[in-house]
């Protein structure tokens, strides 16, 4: 899987209010992941640990780190939350997170529509970008 990430991002068109809100949020999370992302990347190879590639500092942008325990504000020094993660691999992670949380019956409100199978999911991102500190 050599496939070159097109970075489209999903411009689904719509509301151009949400992509500001994104827009802005993504740029406030890039500020605070500067910090931990840095510091993750030196001390873990830069490889993605689920699926193994490996990454280098053309393509770096497309690794990211995950928090092991889903907990953005534990981040101890050692790096022993953080997990280097491909994109690909980090949006799955997360979506079955969320998965695991529908299905043990937290409260969501989320009307279920059968129809939101679509694989691009902005708002699941969107809650994780604004998640509260
Ligand atoms: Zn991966
Ligand atoms: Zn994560």
């Amino acid at each position: 899987m050599t496939r070159q990430a097109d970075g489209s991002g999903g411009n689904k068109g719509g509301s151009g209010r949400l992509d500001d809100v994104v827009a802005r949020a993504r740029r406030e999370r890039d500020e605070r992941l500067k910090g931990y992302r840095e510091l993750s990347l030196r001390i873990h190879p830069w490889v993605c640990g689920r699926c193994g590639r490996s990454f280098t500092r053309e393509n770096l942008h497309l690794l990211t780190v995950h928090h092991k325990d889903h907990n953005h504000d534990n981040n101890p020094l050692d790096g022993s939350n953080w997990e280097n993660l491909c994109i690909y691999c980090h949006d799955n992670e997360h979506a079955r997170y969320l998965d695991h949380q529908a299905g043990a019956g937290v409260a969501s409100g989320t009307p279920s529509d059968g129809r939101q199978d679509a694989t691009n999911r902005p708002f699941e991102r969107l809650k994780d970008l604004l998640k509260p500190k």
